[in-house]
């Protein structure tokens, strides 16, 4: 008897040798070898008569075999048998396998399985198996006469051996307090994923654990909930009762009544020994950034330092700008790179940085740690910010909405503060799909555009260069872009400076690009979608997308949200040159869709959860069977949850990377 728990080389067939490479692979227990599921499945159900043998269609046959045969062709080894039933028969070939010839008993009953060649009269290179009846016996045909698994080469089992193995595991298999939940337990999930009856049962079964998924993520969720409510060792702060009192003069906007609101419940949760653990969510360009500011400048204030981790250098960079500005008073100092323990400043400090940053988050030891557009960290970063004596207070920030559904339940452990209007005198950005044929004189208008207004433009292109593959042939890349652009307005338009900015460029050369942009001595930047989180250029009011079908409607907002920050007039062109009917509607839909929260729901509508919620976003590594966008289902999970015994245990565990701390939210 096998549990989920039972380390793999308890399991009859696999040696210490195989085990060992399973090992180095991360598969240790039988749940990780019953969770590696099929890529796909080749249907070799379809039986035929040989006297109705199709050429080129995967048939198989029950036929006695006779006649095997070892020989060689040239230097070639080489195999045939006979194959008879009761309407006729045909040759079986093999290459350079004796092993199948000396396995045949000649007489019995195979399963055969491969394709006819009517040239040769033979089946060359079949599937055989000895022929087992469907009654339910111990013994079953695994590689043939069914729909066949097929797994991932990198699992180091060749695809015999690891079927065998897991039907061993199979029959073999218990799981204490197993629930029938949407008609089925896990086990039987299992037997219908690896060993399906029909591809039916293959979708009820993922189903089932998609399921499993959500309720050890529900699980998950209230857990750290738990355990952070039990915790109280976060530096609290003082809080002024009107939060205008924390805002500096040197801020030259007023705060809109979303971000007002977004402050006070963040302060609220600093005057608390009880760690934050919130999640701030405003649409692109609805300054989510002053709002983390003022967190970080009041607990520097009161001799603390604060930490903003961004996802990129550029986004650090223009952090530290802002910050600057905004909060003239409080020391701001950017990290990049390096492992070197800290030299941490006396004076209280809000450290920006990247990832850069969580290295040092020991020696900066910060009240405060701020995770900007998340979307982009993993949850193993994320929990570095552990090594510490004392719970920081965490802030995530996001333009990704979430619905209400998922918010109750998978991320029931965090504290929500929505920025749900933008600042005052924002214009829409105008988008448009732009046909190639109108290329040169959208450059033409751009052109005039820019030097009218002294205004910049950012070029977008989904790659760095050419793509060799014949399928992006024709997909605009930076490269490319960048040298056709320069020809171009140097012959038309001389006075207009281009930049090229990607990430395969030397970390200097980028970054005199950044500052050259940020000092305006750049009119068009060309880049890849590297820019797509946070640029901040006041004088930005053209964005080009090319090979806009590329790309999702979130990452598309993202990128639109560039332009028009300092309340000009900002346009996006997209261009495509996809032909799909659904591809235009999307980008037709797009062009006429300013909001964030309603491009999400569409998206969600047209591609399921896609890339929307991105793979390790929120501190959950990637769902592996479930899916984001699924509401129905994960409104039976809550469901499901609720019911749970006291004794059932999650299926899906964290992912190891994000150790054993409630951090990772
Ligand atoms: P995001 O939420 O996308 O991170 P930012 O914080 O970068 O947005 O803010 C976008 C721009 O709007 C910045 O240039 C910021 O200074 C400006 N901004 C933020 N809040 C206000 C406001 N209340 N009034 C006017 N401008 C604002
Ligand atoms: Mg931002």
């Amino acid at each position: 008897m096998y549990f989920l728990t039972t380390q793999l080389d308890e399991v009859k067939g696999i040696g210490e040798a195989s085990f060992l490479q399973l090992q180095k692979r991360g598969f240790t227990t039988v749940k990780d070898l019953v969770l590696a599921v099929p890529l796909r499945y080749e249907d070799r159900s379809h039986t035929v008569a040989i006297a109705e043998l199709q050429p080129n269609t995967l048939i198989t046959i029950k036929a006695t075999l006779t006649q095997t045969k070892n020989f060689y062709k040239g230097r070639r080894s080489m195999q045939s048998a006979k194959a008879t039933d009761s309407t006729g028969n045909v040759k079986l070939q093999w290459f350079n396998n004796p092993h199948v010839i000396s396995n045949i008993k000649e007489g019995e009953e195979y399963y055969i399985s491969g394709t006819f060649n009517p040239k040769y009269k033979s089946i060359s290179q079949p599937t055989i198996e000895k022929a087992y009846e469907k009654d339910g016996s111990a013994k079953e045909n695994l590689h043939t006469n069914r729909l066949v698994p097929l797994y991932s080469m990198t699992i180091p089992l060749k695809q015999g051996t690891q079927r065998r193995i897991l039907k061993e595991i199979l029959n073999n298999l218990r799981i204490p307090d197993d629930l029938e939940l949407l008609n089925m337990r896990l086990v039987e999930s299992f037997d219908e994923i690896h060993f399906p009856t029909t591809v039916d049962h293959v979708i009820l079964a993922r189903e089932r654990l998609a399921l499993e998924e959500l309720l050890s993520l529900i699980h998950r969720s209230k857990e750290i909930k738990k355990e952070w409510l039990e915790l109280h060792t976060a530096p609290s702060f003082k809080i002024p009762a009107d939060v205008k009192e924390a805002l500096p003069d040197s801020i030259p906007f007023m705060l809109t009544k979303a971000q007002e609101r977004s402050t006070k419940e963040l302060l609220g949760d600093l005057a608390q020994t009880a760690p934050m653990n919130r999640l701030l969510i405003g649409d692109v360009g609805s300054g989510k950034t002053v709002v983390a500011g003022i967190a970080c400048n009041l607990i520097a204030e009161q001799g603390r330092h604060s930490a903003i981790v961004a996802p990129t250098k550029i986004l650090a960079t223009q952090h530290e700008e802002t910050l600057r500005t905004l909060f003239p008073n409080a020391a701001v100092q950017l990290i990049t790179g390096g492992r070197k323990p800290l030299e941490t400043p006396k004076e209280p400090t809000i450290f920006v940085g990247t990832h850069a940053v969580l290295n040092r988050l020991e020696s900066i030891a910060p009240a405060l740690v701020i995770y900007d557009e998340q979307h982009r960290f993993g949850v193993a970063q994320r929990s570095k910010a552990l090594n510490l004596d004392y719970m920081p207070h965490i802030l995530t920030m996001s333009a990704t909405p979430i619905p209400r559904s998922l918010m109750l339940t998978i991320f029931s452990h965090l504290q929500l503060s929505v920025i749900n209007e933008m600042p005052a005198g924002r214009l829409p950005t105008k988008t448009w799909l732009v046909s190639d044929s109108k290329r040169e004189s959208s450059y033409t208008w751009m052109a005039e555009e820019l030097l009218a207004h002294k205004a910049q433009a950012i070029v977008v292109c989904p790659f760095i260069d050419p793509s060799e593959h014949l399928a992006f042939e024709n997909v605009a890349s930076a490269t490319e872009t960048f040298s056709a652009m320069t020809e171009f307005m140097k012959k038309n338009h001389p006075g207009l400076r281009l930049g090229l900015l990607h990430g395969r460029q030397k970390k200097t050369e980028q970054n005199t690009t950044i500052e050259a942009l940020y000092a305006g001595e750049i009119d068009i930047l060309v880049t890849t979608p590297m820019v797509e989180v946070g640029l901040d250029l006041k004088r930005a009011s053209i964005i080009v997308i090319e090979a806009a079908e590329r790309f999702g409607m979130a990452s598309l907002h993202q990128l639109r949200g560039r332009v028009g920050r300092a309340n000009q007039q900002g346009y996006c062109l997209l261009f495509s040159n996809a032909n799909s009917m659904s591809s235009k509607e999307r980008l037709e839909a797009f062009s006429k869709e300013n909001d964030g929260l309603k491009l999400a729901e569409l998206d969600l509508k047209n591609r399921g959860s896609g890339n929307l919620f991105g793979t390790t976003q929120h501190g959950f590594s990637e769902l592996e069977f479930a899916d984001w966008a699924n509401l129905e289902l994960i409104g039976k999970a809550q469901k499901s949850f609720e019911e749970l015994p006291k004794t059932w245990k999650p299926l899906f565990e964290k992912s190891s990377e994000s150790g054993e701390t409630p951090l990772a939210n």
